[in-house]
């Protein structure tokens, strides 16, 4: 078998190994059916057991309160862009409140404005994208329809420390620090994340929804837009993506079973960026990070060299040693090391020490 390397990209990102195994093990024929998952039913038994177990182990591990669905939704998390406005702006009456800390919350707020009146609460521009907003400095409206944050800016590598204060739903882009720490879901009103960074392959998006919101949800839109009738239908509305329901069944098994739940897992996740953020603050200016100190994200660390022309041959020699997909997004340019749940920590030594040696040689 080809040699696995590990993979700093911003996703589709690494999977857990057991989780991989497994579903290489079963996937001529899932125990107890004699067939693959690639083939059975969505209304099958087999099947009904997966989706349910998916939702429950997400239920256990984020402690989601019983007044909330879950739906496995398709259109990635830029479908959900578009769907809670039609769903909750479109109409109302009422303009809705985004945070626009960095490129996500940026590209949801236009896609807003297709369906209603919004108005930018926050905007980092003036600091290049490099922190969330403080309490207190965000410009809400009154009677808003929801207020719309992202937790985490992956372009940028900037993370919410705590959630804003709102009298209106908390509607949350969570793609990129999905189930990287606890949260209380409680505090929102809707908290979705697309499954590729952290949670499973390419091709689901979880909606975490309460339920006064999804029967809110207005009965002209398309059954395929509407959070009433996914919900209502379990999410087997129409077929849903059977494969990646059955690899999030079995990352969120790893995390509840292998990790131990998501307090150890932010435990783990804490010190791995503790050892690429300690390694940018000791290399005397060899290394720069993006984010300010109080933003920076568990998941993404941005940073660039501080002579430009020294990016290819770091992520040529990076590559060399099985440390791969460490270039940064174009916007912001230099490197990005995106080290989600699944990143083992060894990956992330080895990255340090490369780090580390690579400033000596060329600082
Ligand atoms: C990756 C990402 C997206 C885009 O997700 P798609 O599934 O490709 O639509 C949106 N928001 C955040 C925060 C992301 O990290």
């Amino acid at each position: 078998m080809e040699k696995r390397i590990y993979n700093f990209s911003p996703g589709p990102a690494m999977l857990p190994l057991p989780a991989l195994e497994e579903a290489q093990r079963d996937l001529l024929a899932l125990p107890g059916t004699g067939m693959s998952i690639l083939e059975i039913s969505h209304r099958s038994k087999k099947f009904e057991e997966i989706i349910s177990t998916a939702e429950s182990n997400l239920r256990t591990l984020l402690k989601i309160p019983a007044d909330y669905s879950v739906l496995f939704l398709q259109g990635g998390a830029q479908l959900q862009f578009a769907m809670i406005p039609m769903n909750f702006l479109r109409n109302s009456g009422k303009a809705a409140d985004y945070v626009q800390a960095g490129t996500w919350g940026k590209t949801a707020a236009a896609q807003a404005k297709t369906q209603g009146a919004i108005n930018i609460a926050w905007d980092g521009k003036d600091g290049n994208y490099n922190r969330m907003p403080k309490t207190g400095e965000l410009k809400l409206t009154t009677g808003a329809a929801y207020l719309h944050i992202t937790s985490n800016e992956t372009i940028q590598g900037i993370q919410i420390q705590s959630e804003p204060q709102a009298n209106a739903p908390l509607v949350c882009d969570a793609s990129s620090d999905f189930l990287c720490r606890p949260v209380d879901v409680s505090k929102y009103g809707i908290y979705y994340a697309c499954a590729q960074k952290n949670a499973g392959p390419a091709g689901v998006t979880v909606v975490i929804i309460r339920n006064d919101l999804v029967e809110r949800s207005p009965d002209d839109l398309p059954n395929m837009l509407s959070y009433k009738v996914m919900a209502k239908e379990k999410s087997l509305y129409n077929t849903p993506p059977t494969f990646c329901i059955y690899m999030l069944k079995l990352v969120t098994d790893w995390l509840l079973n292998t990790i131990g739940g998501l307090d150890r897992m932010a435990e783990i996740n804490r010190q791995k960026a503790h050892m690429l953020y300690e390694a940018l603050d000791q290399s005397a200016g060899f290394y720069q990070g993006h984010a300010e100190k109080e933003s920076r994200s568990l998941m993404n660390v941005a940073f660039r060299l501080a002579k430009p022309e020294l990016d290819e041959p770091f992520l040529k020699q990076a590559r060399e040693q099985g440390l791969a997909e460490l270039k940064g997004h174009r916007s912001v340019g230099g490197c990005r090391a995106s080290i989600y749940n699944a990143m083992p920590i060894e990956g992330v030594r080895l990255l340090r020490d490369f780090m580390n040696d690579f400033a000596k040689r060329n600082g």
